[in-house]
């Protein structure tokens, strides 16, 4: 029993060729769980695109993009001295772009593969990884020292959204045209089209690579279709015993037993990615818990989101239904509101 994803494959189709053919340099992000749809359709989709060059998160998922699309092969997690960036598939050296966010990476990196491709990556606002504008000078020494080196580009990766990126984009291109690196290729996250040609009319001698996931492969969420199954419908008076806890029902109506459950992602977290705190005092106030305790599912019944009688178990829900409510049979599909990058679907159908 299970939680899919329907894809209504033209208008998907439609929607990932009009990003590709408005978005020059577009450089799609194939990472995690594929934003739902699996790394392996995301990477033929990326081929069907023709695209030439797609990001992927870590080491690790290079092998079951690799296979399945022939371009270049940017790795979003910096390089490190350990782990899995170690055991890079040497077949696929001369494919594989390094992400470098630490001057002191650089020289093993090369000692390993002296014709290495680099990105440089600044730190920015986000913080997370990144060459301050000294070390930046510094790498740009230790480029320039060894000689089979590919420098591929600057890299900046931008927290999400809320005001424009711009002067922060700015102020990180003098310290790169400061640097005089040997390139013109600068790759960016989170940027918004305008942002996008605004940064090209003002460094048009750059090529700027905008790595995309999200607004991608997410971007019309009309084409997406989330449904799970009912696989159980039990009518309860009020006092009735049901469920892990032995609670017992507060009021009448029917419990209904949907596919989906933690395993699936379903309930870790609110299924909004909005998490200002006006969102979530809404959230709380539309129905965070009910009068008498449940707590708001993201499955949906006759259009209605719908409380869960008890947090989700690992493979199905118990949700509460209402007396005066419609009442479901066992094999109908409920609509389900998802995280998409957090959730793991046992079929995805594109049709
Ligand atoms: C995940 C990621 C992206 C893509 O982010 P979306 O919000 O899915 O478009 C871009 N750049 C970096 C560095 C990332 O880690």
């Amino acid at each position: 029993m299970s939680l899919r994803l329907s894809v209504d494959g033209d208008r998907w189709r439609t929607h990932l060729r009009h990003v590709a053919d408005t978005t020059p340099g577009l450089t799609p992000v194939l990472k995690g769980n594929g934003y739902g749809f699996g790394l392996h359709r995301l990477a033929r989709k990326a081929g069907w695109l023709g695209v030439d060059t797609v990001a992927v998160g870590t080491y690790p998922e290079l092998a079951e993009v690799a296979p399945r699309y022939d371009g270049d092969l940017l790795v979003l997690t910096p390089w490190r001295p350990f782990g899995p960036a170690l055991e890079v598939d040497p077949t696929l050296a001369r494919r594989v772009i390094h992400t470098v966010s630490r001057v002191e990476d650089i020289a093993p990196l090369l000692e390993r593969d002296p014709q290495a491709r680099i990105v440089l990556e600044l730190v920015t606002s986000m913080r997370r990884h990144g060459l301050t504008r000294r070390d930046l000078e510094a790498a740009a020494e230790e480029v320039r020292r060894h000689e089979g080196v590919e420098l591929e580009g600057v890299a900046i990766h931008l927290p999400l959204g809320h005001g424009s990126h711009l002067s922060e984009v700015r102020r990180l291109m003098t310290h790169v045209v400061a640097a005089e690196l040997p390139t013109r290729t600068l790759w960016v996250s989170h940027l918004t089209a305008s942002e996008l040609e605004r940064l090209r009319a003002s460094y048009s001698d750059f090529e700027v690579r905008p790595r995309i996931g999200t607004s991608l492969w997410l971007g019309d969420r009309g084409a997406l279709r989330v449904t799970a199954s009912v696989l159980d419908v039990h009518a309860v008076d009020r006092g009735d015993v049901f469920g892990y806890r032995g609670r017992s029902m507060p009021k009448p109506g029917h419990l209904v037993v949907v596919s989906g459950g933690t395993a699936h992602g379903i309930g870790l977290e609110a299924p909004t990615g909005d998490l200002s705190i006006k969102a979530r005092a809404a959230t709380l106030a539309r129905g965070g818990l009910d009068a008498v305790g449940f707590v708001r599912s993201p499955f949906s019944l006759d259009g209605k989101q719908r409380l869960f009688a008890e947090p989700p178990h690992m493979q199905a829900s118990m949700l509460f239904l209402p007396q005066g409510a419609r009442v479901p049979a066992v094999g109908d599909d409920v609509d389900v509101r998802v995280r998409f990058t957090a959730t793991t679907f046992d079929a995805v159908t594109i049709d």
